[in-house]
């Protein structure tokens, strides 16, 4: 009885996640979620588990492509490990705060320090981590994937990522051109689901909705949306 219970609540909680998603902005569970503002336990959309002692979550969805990609990873000889999945904006802004902290205790510029944050980490409300769909692989140093078992790894990745829907969002901007965050070997997003995310975020989510956090008010004169949000590799774009 207990069961069918939490199965119909399961049920009921899915169904009106779905239909927000769908629904007008005036709904603002679904631009929470674009944001990073719930809790993962609370968003039907994430599945939590543990690998190596830690606790992570991911988009059900995105959750499952892993899993099968680790398996034929595994079966070519490569062990692909989780450094990163699912983070909340509050996640976020305990990142993005250290690194301004440490900044601003030498640097007198509060503009300069979040320009050096940005080159690797995003703006609370902004990062693709709040989705569900984004995966930090093995190690997150570039040299890793340069030499040996590293290079071997980035190697699989290029070569089978595609196949299980994830794509490398921050690849090597003198090949594509884009802005935003420097060259991310280790970071990979289930397209299947993070395609329509983007289009519902440029859509839904404005310069408004992206505060709260120390040096929020340079999200707009930094352009955060089109140059960050959006400055992502070519495969990955919707
Ligand atoms: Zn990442």
């Amino acid at each position: 009885m207990l069961k069918n219970t939490f199965y119909f609540f399961v049920f009921i909680s899915t169904f009106l996640w779905n239909n927000i998603s769908a629904q007008d902005s005036s709904y603002t569970a679904y631009n929470s979620y674009l944001i990073g503002k719930v809790k993962s336990w609370d968003c039907p959309y994430f599945k939590t588990f543990d690998e190596g002692g830690r606790s992570f979550y991911l988009h059900t969805k995105a959750y499952k492509a892993l899993m099968e990609m680790k398996v034929a990873a595994k079966k070519d000889g490569i062990d692909l490990t989780l450094k990163s999945a699912g983070r909340s904006f509050y996640y976020q802004k305990q990142i993005w705060e250290k690194k301004f902290d440490r900044c601003i205790a030498n640097e007198t510029d509060s503009l300069e320090c979040v320009k050096q944050i940005l080159k690797y980490s995003a703006m609370p409300g902004t990062s693709r981590h709040h989705w569900g769909t984004e995966i930090d692989l093995n190690n997150l140093n570039f040299e890793y994937f340069e030499s040996g078992y590293g290079k071997k790894v980035k190697i699989w990745l290029d070569n089978n990522a595609n196949t299980f829907g994830f794509c490398q969002v921050y690849d090597n901007q003198s090949y594509s051109h884009r802005l935003g965050y420097n060259y991310e070997p280790w970071h990979y997003s289930y397209t299947p689901v993070s395609k329509q995310l983007l289009l519902d975020f440029n859509k839904r989510i404005d310069y408004t909705h992206i505060t709260g956090f120390s040096g929020d008010k340079y999200a707009q004169e930094l352009e955060i949306i089109k140059k960050f949000v959006n400055g992502i590799g070519f495969i990955c774009h919707p």
